[in-house]
Formats: structure tokens, C-alpha cells, sequence
């Protein structure tokens, strides 16, 4: 697979190119198609593996595709991260690549100012980087508003999970389960195994015919 095989626009591919990256990584082959598809995907990818651009290319092509849809409020796309380092990382890549649409990213979490976090959440931003506690805070105080979501995103979901971010995880997931979930986790352990049949998949859409 090239770049080429995901039919990113000019302004999406430049930015890829001034990154240098020659080829999409075994994770981009595989997860963006399906990112794109707006179907929901478990992605087993660990640090290093280039995961973080297979969830936020498609995301930035579905926000593109829903802004002009949807006027309002709140963000389109959610990432929740189990901590601080992690959340400054996705939300440097967002700034990065969602700079060339003009698309705003504001990151969340537990340890940084509320105040400073409430005010950025208010000025507006379509992506909101969190850790899972600290967004319920914003979302109960008012600062924002889930209700334009439509595109969510669990990385490292079995450490939230180890690391007690259960009911939280739960609780987001409950909120937002008309979305698309993206979930993502270094290996196929009992501690995602977990998170996703507690956590998550309750909220998923099941039919039957
Ligand atoms: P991640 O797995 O998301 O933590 O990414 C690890 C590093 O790989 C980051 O520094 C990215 O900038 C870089 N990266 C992402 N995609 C590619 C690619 N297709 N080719 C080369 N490097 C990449």
C-alpha cells in the first residue's frame, strides 16, 4: 500500500510529505481503510508503530466531511488517553496535521489547570485530546458539549483500564455510542479483552435480521 491507496486530498498529502514519511506503516495500510469506512475497529499497534496518524488522518477527513454538515458547538472528534504525556503527544500530531484544514485541537487532562482547559474548551476546537476523568469534569461543569461527536477514539484503552479508568471509560462510551469507536492497545491482552466487553461494546449498535 502507498499513500496514494487512501485518496488523502493535496493538502492532507503535503503535510504528509513535509513529515518525510515515505510509505504508510503496516497499521496505516490496515487501519485506515477502515477508519475511513466509519466502521468501528479494535487496532492492536504499539508506541512507535505510527497508530496515532491511523486514527487521526481518517479523523481529519471526517471532520472535514461533517463540518460542513453540522454547525454547532462542542467537538466532532474525541481521543481519550489514559494519561498527561500521552494526551500532549496525540494533541501535538492533531495541531500538526489539523493546521492544514484550519481544524483546532484542545487537550484535556487531569493535572493541568481546569480554568485554563475551560477556556480553551469554550474558544472552540474541533478535537478534544482527554484523559477520562478530566473530560466527565468538563462535561458536568459545562465547558463543553459531546453533543456534536461523531468520531471517538480509546488509545492505550487496556491501561485505562488497568489503571482504574473503568466507570469513566464506561461512562464516555455510554454517552457517545453512536459513534464510530476506535480502541486501540499495544497487544490483544485480558486488560483490553476486558475494557471492551465491559466498557464499550455494551453501547455499541447490535441488529439482528
Ligand atoms: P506512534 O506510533 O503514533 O507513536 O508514532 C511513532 C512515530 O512514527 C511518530 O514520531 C510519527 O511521527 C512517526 N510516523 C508515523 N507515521 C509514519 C510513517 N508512515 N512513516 C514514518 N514515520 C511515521
Amino acid at each position: 500500500t502507498s499513500f496514494a491507496h487512501f485518496s488523502f486530498d493535496e493538502q492532507l498529502m503535503n503535510q504528509i510529505r513535509k513529515s518525510e514519511y515515505t510509505q504508510p506503516t503496516p497499521i496505516q495500510c490496515q487501519g485506515v481503510p477502515i477508519a475511513l469506512s466509519g466502521r468501528d475497529m479494535i487496532g492492536i499497534a504499539k508506541t512507535g508503530s505510527g497508530k496515532t496518524a491511523a486514527f487521526i488522518w481518517p479523523m481529519l477527513v471526517h471532520i472535514m466531511d461533517q463540518k460542513e454538515l453540522e454547525q454547532g458547538e462542542g467537538p466532532i472528534a474525541v481521543i481519550v488517553c489514559p494519561t498527561r504525556e500521552l494526551c500532549q503527544q496525540i494533541h501535538a500530531e492533531c495541531k500538526r496535521f489539523g493546521k492544514v484544514y484550519g481544524l483546532r485541537s484542545v487537550a484535556v487532562y487531569g493535572g493541568g489547570s481546569m480554568w485554563e482547559q475551560a477556556k480553551a474548551l469554550q474558544d472552540g476546537a474541533e478535537i478534544v485530546v482527554c484523559t477520562p476523568g478530566r473530560l466527565i469534569d468538563h462535561v458536568k461543569k459545562k465547558a463543553t458539549s459531546l453533543q456534536r461527536v461523531t468520531y471517538l477514539v480509546f488509545d492505550e484503552a487496556d491501561r485505562m483500564f488497568d489503571m482504574g479508568f473503568e466507570y469513566q471509560v464506561r461512562s464516555i462510551a455510554s454517552h457517545l455510542c453512536l459513534s464510530p469507536s476506535l480502541c486501540f492497545s499495544p497487544t490483544l491482552s485480558v486488560s483490553l479483552t476486558l475494557c471492551i466487553s465491559l466498557c464499550i461494546s455494551p453501547f455499541l449498535s447490535t441488529c439482528q435480521a
